[in-house]
């Protein structure tokens, strides 16, 4: 059953520090190199400064003239039309990378109770999880992102978006709000992993900000 979705309870999510007309970039509350043997300083360098500038910046030049103006990104975002290409992708590029920074942390964070307790009712344990999220990340045909969402049914899910797309926009086959992202383009993983996503995927596991995530969790089921 595909119930509408209620855009109330997502508002809050992937909020942005600047959020509405002229975007600017989330800062980042670490230094390049602190998310080390995982990522790369280079990679993380690169990945901040050119690719998500990048989209920042395509994002402004299409917002400007358009209706979009001084509304909320996740706004945009839950309204666009999948035609809307350019404020798709760029606007998609902006809110997954802001909200994919703050999924990870130097320093390991904890999930909560809550937020295991539900992992384990959803998946069995956080292992499974981990093992069904990174199969998903894997299988991603080409570039694009794997989430854990809580979806239209109010369950926890994984999910998996092409290119920028983010699982709010309303087109998308699995809508939800998203809880956790990790990015698969290979942008963010090349330059230390080559071809090899899954060790990329995996290395990821110990700077996941699972405090994030959790509050992300709790925040939603008010
Ligand atoms: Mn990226």
């Amino acid at each position: 059953m595909l119930g509408a979705l209620n855009t109330n309870k997502i508002q809050s999510f992937g909020k942005t520090g600047i959020s509405s007309y002229p975007f600017t970039a989330e800062k980042l509350s670490y230094s390049f190199d602190s998310l080390e043997p995982s990522i790369d300083a280079t990679t993380m360098e690169l990945h901040y400064s050119k690719h998500y500038h990048g989209y920042i910046q395509n994002l402004n030049n299409a917002i400007k003239n358009s209706q979009y103006i001084g509304k909320d990104i996740t706004y945009i975002i839950q309204h666009i039309d999948k035609d809307e290409y350019i404020i798709r992708n760029n606007g998609g590029g902006f809110l997954n990378h802001s909200f994919f920074w703050k999924c990870l942390t130097p320093r390991e964070k904890l999930p909560s109770r809550e937020f295991t307790k539900q992992i384990n009712a959803s998946f069995g344990s956080m292992n499974h999880f981990k093992a069904a999220f990174a199969d998903a990340a894997l299988n991603i045909f080409g570039s694009g992102w794997a989430w854990l969402i809580k979806d239209q049914n109010n369950k926890l899910s994984i999910a998996t978006t092409s290119n920028q797309d983010n699982p709010q926009m309303k087109f998308m086959q699995q809508r939800g709000a998203p809880l956790l992202a990790i990015d698969v383009w290979e942008h963010a993983y090349y330059l230390r992993y080559n071809n090899r996503r899954i060790d990329y995927i995996n290395s990821l596991w110990p700077i996941v900000n699972w405090d994030f995530v959790s509050s992300n969790f709790s925040t939603i089921r008010k």
